[in-house]
């Protein structure tokens, strides 16, 4: 079934099999869809297809392990967690190796980080299993009246291709934290890092708490949100996807959590024409990932007094970022990850350069020739000129390409950051803290960073407004309120 090219990519990884009931297994019909690797545009390997069959399998097997992992005492659930995490931080490199050949992100600037990251999730949630804690209402003596918090069942998970590893222990963790079992689909572009994940929880877990199935979101991802046994839904993905989960859980009420899309803005103020907050504002455009984030501050919208002096800082450090093999140590922007979004970058490029008085400050349209022509690469792209009501400035793009915006006051740059369906995230650049504040409270987004551009960190509880999602992950509150379900009981001690 596997080619002998496939067979050979240096990472020794070749097939993606699902797990099911802690058996890897290929799909019930023997069907395999290819992983091309965005560095050079070849076959890396392939994954099983899931159909119907393959889901109801995986969701059963969750279903069986259900009572007894919900049954486990909560530190005992979370010791298990630790060790996953042991396990995990020793096979970090392995890993993140893996997820740079099949995703396309640099492994110095990106992979490790993801790594890194993933184990720290299963330590946090490991550590938080028996805060699940309920309440009790004094009513009276004679009463005892109390909640629990009780894991739903069944959690059918789907996660993108664009940080799998953290995105996909992200919702293992807290899952299974509260004692509910997993089904995770993966994303078709990316299964192989999760999956050796999921692998190591195999060896530390019961068989069927923690099961996989890769395939298309059309046919393996409607067979999993549309399974009758499925007892909630966690998603993280993009907007338009998002709303069909939601239609899919309607008609039998299942709870949904879901993580969507962003098109974040930088402010900038007056007094931030400097190298911190243009270094700030770089991280938080994410270009070292592709600014394939949902939080990247793709809208820059810089003073009007310092706008040319500032842009010309952060599009020359723009310009030494290294494009490259992801791999390569000295690389600090990977590749794109498909043929699909690099064609979708490639449009929004070719727009702004169409746009009538636009201005390309930096980047461009990819090479067509040399050695980053064999890859899914772009270079970072800056444009001007171009008015926030332009279809570049609507659209989450999902690549390197950002526009940058004047304003004069503050009442007009919160309106254009507001101006969007998207709540994600937003960036603020000032040391005026009563302008930082009033900006960060005014902006309708669900996480507003002041001075500083990276990523998200545990204990937040992260999430959108507006179209960007609902519910929050990353948390302990997160964990408690996407993955419990509060039951309260009344005792009459009378009797
Ligand atoms: P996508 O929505 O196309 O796919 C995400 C996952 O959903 C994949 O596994 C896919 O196979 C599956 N899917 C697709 N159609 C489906 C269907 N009908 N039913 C069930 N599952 C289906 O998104 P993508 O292109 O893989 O990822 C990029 C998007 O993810 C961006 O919009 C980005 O902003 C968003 N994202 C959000 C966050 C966040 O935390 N808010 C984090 C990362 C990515």
């Amino acid at each position: 079934m596997i080619s002998a090219d496939i067979a050979k990519n240096e990472l020794g990884i070749s097939f993606a099999e699902h797990i099911i009931n802690g058996e890897l297994t290929g799909s019930a019909d023997e069907r395999i869809i290819d992983v091309v690797a965005p560095r050079d545009r070849g076959v890396m390997g392939a994954a099983a297809q899931g159909g119907i069959a393959d889901v109801e399998r995986a969701v059963n097997a969750a279903r069986r392990a259900f009572p007894a992992w919900r049954d486990m005492a909560p530190r005992a659930r979370g010791r298990l967690l630790a060790k996953i995490a042991d396990e995990l931080e020793e096979n970090a490199e392995r890993i993140a190796r893996i997820l740079s050949l099949e995703n396309g992100n640099a492994l110095r600037t990106q992979s490790r980080g993801e790594l890194a990251f993933a184990v720290d999730v299963f330590r946090y949630f490991g550590g938080l299993a028996s805060e699940t804690k309920g309440e009790q209402i004094p009513l009276s003596s004679n009463t005892l009246d109390y909640s629990r918090r009780e894991p739903y069942g069944v959690v059918g998970a789907i996660i993108p291709w664009n940080a799998p590893v953290q995105l996909g222990s992200m919702k293992i963790a807290p899952a299974i934290a509260t004692g509910n079992t997993v089904v995770l689909k993966t994303a078709e572009d990316a299964p192989f890092a999760i999956l050796e994940v999921a692998k190591i929880c195999q060896k530390h877990l019961p068989a069927g708490v923690v099961n996989v199935v890769h395939g298309k979101g059309a046919e393996t991802g409607e067979a999993l949100i549309n399974n009758p046994n499925v007892d909630k839904i966690s998603f993280t993905g993009s907007t338009a996807v998002g709303t069909r989960i939601l239609e899919a859980a309607a008609p039998r009420v299942v709870p949904v959590t879901l993580e969507l899309g962003g098109k974040n803005p930088q402010i900038v103020f007056p007094d931030a024409d400097e190298d911190w907050a243009v270094d700030a504002a770089l991280l938080g455009m994410r270009f070292s990932r592709q600014s394939q984030s949902c939080t990247a501050g793709s809208r820059l919208f810089v003073h009007r007094t310092i706008f040319d002096s500032f842009l010309e800082k952060f599009t020359a450090k723009a310009a030494e970022m290294k494009v490259g093999d992801p791999l390569e140590e000295t690389t600090d922007i990977g590749a794109i990850v498909n043929q699909k979004q690099f064609d979708r970058v490639c449009g929004f490029i070719d727009e702004g350069l169409k746009v009538e008085g636009g201005r390309l400050l930096v980047g461009g349209l990819p090479p067509a020739v040399g050695p980053l022509a064999a890859g899914f690469f772009t270079q970072p792209t800056v444009f001007s000129q171009i008015d926030n009501s332009f279809n570049i400035n609507r659209q989450e793009i999902f690549g390197p390409v950002a526009v940058a915006i004047p304003w004069d006051t503050e009442d007009e740059v919160i309106a254009m950051a507001n101006d969007t369906h998207y709540g994600l995230s937003a960036y603020v650049y000032t040391r005026n803290l009563g302008a930082a504040l009033r900006t960060a409270h005014r902006i309708d987004a669900g996480w507003i960073q002041v001075n500083q551009g990276g990523g998200q960190v545990l204990g937040q509880s992260y999430g959108g407004y507006k179209s960007s999602g609902m519910g929050r992950e990353f948390s302990l509150e997160g964990m408690i309120d996407g993955y419990t379900q509060r039951k309260h009981i009344s005792v009459n001690l009378n009797i």
